[in-house]
């Protein structure tokens, strides 16, 4: 068995800076978090041991001078409320996602009614239309006959919806509607891009791939689709003590990539214990079965997890840039 990473994984500049941003505020004791500013239990952790608050939206009560909107954005009329509310305001908001808000304005500016292609539960397609009156959310094909009579339609979506999806939303609304001009503007972020350009390219070479993320993890979740489609067997996992030996059995190929708000000891945890796992099969194929120690007789991840190999990292994971 052997271990492949992606091209392209793990933690975005975007939340990566959201996350620098709140560890070095000098209020940072003082500091509310509004949502996860990442959807990851350790890195939260460690924002929690700097004595960082965290609430569960922009909506909840806090008992500090000091909030911060996170890489997923908020709209000007929560912003205005806090501030209104007397409350002094950082906003993390990810760059990407600023011009995911400005295209939908330029957009409505000119007269196009707004049309976000996404989840409508989601805190940053909230973030996006929090500030109009009038836009539909779709997420399926079904949803586009609400848009049934609208003359010109201004498109935007969730910066971390697969491409291909957004394309295939695109063309169905200019199918069902010929007569309307549709304007789409591609939001979706160059990181997400690249991410599902490399987990496509990896599940075509692998039997398995795992992915690593949070479960609130929308790209994540992602992720696992475009590998299942690519035809691999896809998992996700939030750590390393997620892995299941059976998922490895029978694998030649066992793939590795990681969502965007995945940080770099996460994934470098998962990739060990699956090496150790390819180290014990090449111990078992010449005869020494002391690499195996799991109560199936197969590999044991619990174990390397517990106490994971001294054996480095790949040169990728160790030396490499960092995955942005
Ligand atoms: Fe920014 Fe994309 Fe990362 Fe979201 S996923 S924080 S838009 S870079």
């Amino acid at each position: 068995m052997d271990v492949i990473l992606a091209d392209s994984l793990g933690m975005c500049f975007g939340v990566r800076d959201a996350v620098q941003m709140a560890l070095s505020s000098p209020h940072r004791t003082e500091l509310t978090v509004l949502g996860e500013l990442v959807h990851n239990a350790d890195v939260l952790h460690r924002l929690e041991q700097a004595g960082v608050r965290t609430v569960g939206s922009v909506d909840a009560a806090v008992d500090t001078t000091h909030v911060m909107i996170t890489a997923h954005g908020a709209s000007r009329r929560v912003v205005d409320g806090l501030r209104a509310r007397g409350l002094q305001v950082r906003e993390a908001t990810c760059p990407l996602v600023a011009h995911a808000h400005r295209s939908l304005q330029r957009l409505v500016a000119r007269g196009y009614f707004p049309v976000v292609i996404g989840k409508p539960d989601h805190v940053e397609v909230r973030g996006l239309v929090g500030d109009l009156d009038g836009y539909e959310v779709i997420q399926s094909r079904e949803d586009i006959g609400r848009l049934a009579g609208r003359a010109r339609l201004g498109v935007v979506s969730q910066t971390t919806q697969p491409l291909d999806f957004v394309l295939e939303m695109v063309e169905a609304l200019r199918e069902a509607y010929p007569e309307a001009e549709v304007r789409f503007a591609d939001t979706v972020c160059q990181p997400t891009k690249e991410r599902q350009q490399a987990a496509r390219r990896l599940a075509s070479s692998c039997d398995v791939v795992i992915v690593v993320g949070g479960r609130n993890s929308n790209n994540t979740r992602q992720l696992v689709r475009t590998c299942e489609a690519g035809g691999a067997r896809a998992y996700q996992v939030e750590a390393a003590a997620d892995l299941r030996p059976q998922w490895l059995d029978g694998a030649e190929h066992v793939g590795l990539t990681a969502g965007t708000s995945t940080p770099d000891e996460t994934i470098q945890a998962v990739h060990q214990a699956l090496l150790q796992c390819a180290a014990d099969d090449f111990k078992v194929a010449f005869g020494n079965e002391s690499g195996r120690g799991g109560p199936d007789g197969k590999h044991n991840v619990h174990a390397l997890v517990a106490a994971p190999a001294a054996a480095p990292l790949s040169a990728r994971l160790l030396g490499g840039s960092p995955p942005e």
